[in-house]
């Protein structure tokens, strides 16, 4: 192939018809001369920039709660606070303690007796303009959060919102054009030909996150350009019940995990594996505490709405091919109604259902837990290592061994032991699935190395043999011999 003929890194074609797409253009190009004009803005600059989303969240708290209640029609004030807030803000300032210390060149051993006095070290660059595409179930933690560590690793930013949450999406885009010149870090709205396009730009790197199928179109419109992809996917994440671990506690980590978004979320526990005698206890246990937390959930106070009427739709024909089925399905409240107006629904458990009914074939992401009984703790492994490769896995069990011979089993992109989800809440961890739930890592430094470029510096000192890689080859040649000699 020639140089003319290799892959142009063009911007999108057609732009004319959509502003939006022109308007993305112009963001992009804008961005991409800001980056041309200052490569490698310093620490200060970095840390001024995280501060600035600091003070953009907490000024924006109490619209960030409204525009969530807008989109999912309703969403726990608190939970917005926890998880939407302060959890970014916990973030961005781990982030300030530790960025000197990640900017610093990384030394690299260097052979003295064939380099001499030479050094090496690895100089984490940043990117460039990095785009990130963002689902609807966190409109501000999965935008603004790895905004955090982009922008410490020196780069420029594009947002893309999902159109399924506008009132976050048209809220994102004032804050951030409210903090922030759009050449550093700019919001574009739009529908599926917005977020088409936007991945076939010629990014330095692209972050998506949401469900593996679109996935798989993002990275190939990415493979276009040789653009890097980090993908933050989906899927179908176990608990795992060890013998003697069905108590109270544990059924209320598994049940008040999956009340978190009501059930929407990729963290979330999509199916709970229990030994068959205890398959009674859990459901008494999920009763007790359902009973005590949200005796009436679907109207009550911790719910958050399904954010759609197709979404609620295809959850509720889930349970219903469960019901055909003749599975046991056990409503965790009294009113058992799926309120269509409101998308509302109960918390159901749907117990024992066959491998091959929907819900236990694609991920549920919404308030329907089946709870599935083993025999033999390798039956459940087995069960697991079935399906694809999960984002979390959650394994109970009292014995610590137990637990650890359950991860070492399995493979997932992260996991918890005696508790759901909170391998993603850490931002001293990175984040990330495996296989089909996604590649490459997020949160704190696993972020900022992603979002940067491990360029390798050798520098040369004094005293070395490079001279033997260059004609003519006598030198190398008594050099190879002897090194062949001593071995
Ligand atoms: P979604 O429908 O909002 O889509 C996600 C984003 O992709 C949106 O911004 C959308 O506009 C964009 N998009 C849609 N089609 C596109 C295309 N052809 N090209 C480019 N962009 C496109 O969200 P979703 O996919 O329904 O999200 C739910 C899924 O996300 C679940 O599978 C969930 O598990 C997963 N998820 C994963 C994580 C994680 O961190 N691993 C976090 C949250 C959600």
């Amino acid at each position: 192939m020639s140089i003319l003929e290799t892959a142009p890194r063009t911007l999108n074609a057609g732009a004319a018809d959509d502003p939006a797409i022109t308007e993305l253009n112009a963001a992009f190009e804008a961005q991409r001369r800001a980056f041309a004009a200052d490569r490698n803005p310093g620490l200060d600059e970095r840390r001024r920039r995280i501060e600035t989303l600091i003070g953009m969240m907490l000024a924006n708290r109490e619209r960030i709660s409204a525009a969530l209640i807008q989109d999912f029609g309703a969403h726990p004030v608190g939970a917005s606070d926890l998880i939407e807030v302060l959890g970014v803000i916990g973030r961005a300032q781990y982030v300030l303690e530790h960025l000197e210390g990640w900017m610093a060149p990384q030394p690299r051993h260097v052979d003295a007796v064939t380099l001499g006095t030479s050094s090496a070290y690895v100089q984490s660059q940043p990117k460039g303009v990095v785009g990130n595409i963002v689902p609807w179930n966190f409109p501000f933690d999965l935008s603004v959060g790895p905004m955090i560590e982009m922008l410490a690793a020196g780069n420029r930013v594009i947002v893309k919102p999902s159109e399924f949450t506008p009132a976050c999406a048209e809220l994102l885009r004032e804050m951030v054009s409210e903090a922030y010149d759009p050449s550093l870090v700019y919001v574009a709205n739009g529908g599926l030909e917005l977020a088409r396009a936007f991945s076939a730009l010629p990014w330095d790197h692209l972050l998506y996150t949401g469900s593996p199928n679109v996935g798989r179109q993002v990275m190939a419109a990415a493979a276009a350009n040789l653009t890097p992809v980090t993908l933050e996917l989906g899927g179908k994440c176990p608990a795992l019940m060890a013998p003697g671990s069905v108590t109270a506690k544990n059924v209320e980590s598994v049940i008040g995990t999956k009340v978190v978004k009501n059930g929407q979320m990729c963290v979330s526990v999509d199916y709970c594996l229990v030994p068959r005698a205890d398959l009674d206890a859990f459901v008494e246990h999920a009763k007790a505490y359902m009973q005590r937390a949200a005796p009436d959930y679907s109207n009550g106070p911790e719910v958050t709405g399904i954010i759609s009427l197709r979404h609620l739709d295809r959850l509720a024909e889930l349970l219903q091919e469960a019901r055909d089925s003749q599975c046991r399905i056990v409503p965790l409240q009294q009113d058992e109604r799926i309120d269509r107006e409101g998308r509302r629904m109960p918390m159901s458990l749907v117990l024992d259902p066959a491998p091959d009914l929907r819900l236990m074939q694609e991920e549920i992401f919404g308030p329907i837990l089946p709870v599935v009984a083993y025999d033999q703790l390798t039956d459940a492994i087995s069960m697991i290592n079935a399906g694809e490769r999960p984002l979390g896995l959650y394994v109970f069990a009292e014995d610590p061994s137990v637990a650890q011979s359950v991860l070492d089993q399995t493979t997932s992109g992260g996991a918890a032991v005696n508790t759901c989800a909170m391998q993603s809440a850490l931002p001293s961890m990175g984040f990330g699935g495996v296989g089909t739930s996604g590649m490459g890592r997020h949160h704190g430094e696993a972020g900022f190395r992603e979002f940067s470029n491990p360029r390798g510096v050798f520098v040369r000192g004094e005293g070395d043999m490079i001279d033997a890689f260059y004609a003519p080859y006598a030198k190398a040649e008594a050099l190879v011999k002897a090194a062949l000699s001593a071995s």
